[in-house]
């Protein structure tokens, strides 16, 4: 394993997701300050945050992570005014996009300020900024004192994490400290825009839904590196070109509606796997999930199924993806077979991050 050849004594803290008890964030805040990293619950995902200023803090990130170098990292801050530092400039649509989408799950791309470090940006001249909405990461950024750098508190390429257990199943020894507050609400990470250009562009969908950003500025594209199947377009968030919120075992996308089609199209793959020797996870909407269960012919092929919540609530897949995919290790499933899902609203994030812990493998029904 690269980096990492001592255990690091992981410290945690029971917290209020409400009402966090200063004491605990004081102790948090004060290993940020001393150059360490802590993880710590924010709306979208468990982050894992450094002083923003200390590349030595941050380069602790990339190895407890085993994060390629070229990925950037995102700035955290509690109060707009964290900004100025950060930013050549805080242009109307900046300004505009905060008030409107602050404190919550959208990140904002902005030409870089001076001073940055080289290794939050990855190189970059830009950065990426987004101000939580979780008591206890504002909090923890308050105390700080500084804007702190988060990526998602897991190795990287494996599932995000949604709960502090999460986070010590894939960090314990080799962060700082976890303050566990309870699960995170939203349940996949911010949506990244650059807006940077004269037309705002969608780098990574996220917590903010496409219809909102559009409601609110008009013309919003996607980045073209998003929609491609290929290796040959270069996504322009470095983050989006790695194979990346997997789980261990090998997931195929089922193109289908809630009906009864995918429901024996479903179980009958898992039937060909189970007899290939494999051990077989569905994960499928409320609907088909009940479909699956009323059939007469269905085998013992399904050692682990989940329901992702109902054909017409993305927002209930959002929440429970990763954990459903952390299941999905702890039952050690070889096979895990994926209902699509509509990809309206925040269902667009979910369908991208499935795509890709599935490296596109897509199967019709
Ligand atoms: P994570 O915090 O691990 O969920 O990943 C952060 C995401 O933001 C990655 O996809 C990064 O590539 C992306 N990102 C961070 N900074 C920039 C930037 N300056 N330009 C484009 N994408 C960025
Ligand atoms: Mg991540």
């Amino acid at each position: 394993m690269v980096g990492i050849s001592t255990k690091i004594d992981t410290r945690y803290w029971n917290i209020s997701p409400h009402r966090p008890e200063r004491g605990k964030v004081i102790q948090a805040s004060s290993i940020i300050s001393g150059g360490g990293i802590v993880a710590f619950p924010t709306e979208t995902v468990y982050g894992l945050g450094a002083d923003a200023w200390n590349s030595r803090a941050i380069e602790k990130i990339y190895l407890a992570k085993e994060r390629p170098a070229d990925n950037p990292l995102i700035v955290h801050i509690a109060y707009f005014h964290q900004m100025r530092d950060l930013v050549q400039d805080i242009t109307p649509t900046a300004r505009y996009l905060a008030r409107r989408f602050w404190p919550g799950p959208l990140t904002l791309v902005l030409p870089k300020g001076n001073g940055i470090p080289e290794i939050v940006t990855a190189g970059l001249d830009t950065v990426a900024i987004r101000m939580p909405a979780h008591p206890v990461a504002k909090s923890l950024i308050y105390y700080s004192r500084r804007p702190i750098v988060a990526p998602s508190a897991n190795r990287s390429g494996r599932p995000s994490p949604t709960t502090a257990l999460h986070v010590l199943r894939d960090m314990y020894g080799r962060i700082d400290g976890v303050m566990d507050g309870g699960t995170a609400k939203v349940g996949v990470e911010s949506t990244v825009l650059d807006i940077t250009g004269d037309i705002p562009i969608i780098l990574r969908p996220g917590g903010i839904p496409l219809e909102d950003l559009e409601r609110a500025l008009g013309q919003v594209d996607l980045d073209t590196g998003l929609e491609s199947r290929g290796e040959d377009t270069k996504p322009r968030s470095p983050g989006m070109k790695y194979r990346h919120y997997a789980p261990k075992g090998e997931l195929h996308i089922f193109l289908g509606g809630p009906d009864v089609v995918t429901a024996k199209a479903m179980v009958e793959a898992a039937g060909e796997w189970w007899r290939k020797g494999g051990r077989v996870g569905i994960l499928c909407s409320r609907e088909v999930y009940e479909m699956i269960n009323e059939m007469d012919d269905i085998s013992d092929a399904i050692y682990f199924m989940r329901s992702l919540g109902g054909w017409d609530d993305p927002g209930a897949a959002a929440r429970g993806l990763y954990s459903a995919l952390h299941q999905c290790d702890l039952d050690e499933v070889d096979i895990i077979l994926v209902q699509a899902l509509p990809t309206r609203g925040i269902g667009l994030a979910v369908m991208n991050r499935l795509l890709k812990a599935a490296g596109n493998r897509v199967v019709k029904v």
